[in-house]
């Protein structure tokens, strides 16, 4: 199977069903993509992943990069082979951890020169690179090296920031083609990235500019970033409005509970974030009530499970009480059993949303999302 993109229901909110077909499978959209850093899920097994039904995971090309490297991966079978993961892969360029994370050293027209956060080495990612690095990878879907910029920007920052990413979006574009024509079937998609800032005009002159490279498929980066929500949900609406209607939406690095609706509401097809497995390793677990802060005292005695309402493997089989016991022995599964049910948690969030847009009732789900999540824990 190759890919292809159909969106084959429209909720009157603008929102979008659609269907992703990777040659790992087919995937339902809007989804939401668990972060799988390091070639694993922290704190989930890829048998867990299957059974709570994930048909993609998001990889950092920056950690794989550095540990084990992507020529072992590669001449290990690819990335799927190697962490036996048979659904589909989308691998981020590293920027965002290079910018983020790395000792930096100097961007320039060419690249980002970095040291490397384990063991201080040097290192230059350009826009090839960061290409090469993920075709050798073998993800289902690559993402172009763009510009990260600190928020909230001052405008010529931006400017110059989209300036360089739409240079940047241009080569990886050229190296992509270059490297995979000719190979018959096509082995892997390539997202572009829309930077801008919180800037309309400057979001919309990004959109347009990478258009003209026919990408496959559209992230929006660079928000959810600090700014408050009202402004990632404009800045995206801005941007998905130019999107050609036929390739999936991609908005990196959100989002909390009750925000996806809004986002999948703006016309947006795929979401990632580490939310939901960085808060279950620090206690914090997502219900259909609201927030649940396992350590807290008041759990102490609690004999119901984490969310009444959700029918994951940790919910039907272990108590409250038990979950705050784990946390306060610092015990590891305490982090394997949180880690499941929140992903469930945001994977059971997204079948909801796919079934509110099937029945075109997206905005009253978003607003009772909102409310519990408002009214705090039970
Ligand atoms: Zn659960």
């Amino acid at each position: 199977m190759n890919f292809s993109f159909a969106v084959l229901q429209r909720d009157p909110t603008g929102a979008r069903r659609g269907q992703l077909s990777t040659p790992h499978g087919v995937i339902e959209t809007p989804v939401f993509m668990p972060v799988g850093t390091a070639a694993t899920v922290k704190a989930l097994t890829q048998d867990a992943l299957e059974e709570l039904g994930a048909t993609i995971i998001l990889a950092n090309t920056y950690h794989l990069y550095l540990r084990p490297g992507h020529e072992l991966i590669r001449k290990l079978g690819g990335l799927h082979t190697f962490m036996s993961w048979k659904n589909a892969i989308l691998t981020d360029s590293g920027g965002y951890q290079v910018f983020s994370l790395s000792d930096l050293r100097k961007i320039t027209d060419e690249g980002v020169r970095f040291r490397s956060h384990l063991d201080g080495s040097e290192h230059l990612l350009t826009p090839e690179k960061a290409a090469e690095i993920q075709l050798a990878l073998g993800s289902d879907i690559a993402m172009v090296l763009d510009e990260c910029i600190e928020t909230p920007a001052p405008r010529n920052i931006a400017e110059a920031a989209l300036k360089r990413t739409t240079q940047w979006a241009r080569r990886a574009r050229q190296y992509f083609l270059d490297s995979t024509s000719g190979n018959g079937k096509l082995q892997q998609w390539q997202f572009g990235i829309v930077q801008g800032a919180t800037f309309p005009d400057l979001r919309r002159e990004s959109a347009c500019q990478l258009l003209e490279l026919d990408f496959p498929g559209y992230a929006v980066g660079g928000l959810a970033v600090g700014e408050p929500h009202e402004v990632t949900c404009e800045m995206t609406a801005e941007v998905t409005a130019l999107l050609p209607h036929g390739r999936p939406r991609y908005l990196m690095g959100v989002g909390r509970p009750e925000q996806l609706p809004d986002y999948v509401a703006r016309g947006i097809d795929m979401m990632d974030c580490v939310l939901p497995t960085r808060a279950a390793r620090h206690a914090c677990l997502y219900t259909s009530e609201g927030r649940v802060l396992i350590k807290n005292a008041r759990y102490i005695e609690d004999q119901r499970p984490i969310d009444p309402n959700c029918s994951c493997r940790v919910c039907r089989r272990y108590t409250r009480a038990y979950l705050r016991h784990l946390f306060a022995a610092g015990e590891i599964t305490a982090a394997i059993l949180a880690t499941h049910h929140n992903v469930s948690f945001y994977l059971d969030i997204m079948r909801q949303i796919r079934e509110a847009i099937t029945f075109g009732h997206l905005a009253n789900f978003a607003s009772e999302l909102r409310a519990r999540y408002s009214a705090g824990p039970a």
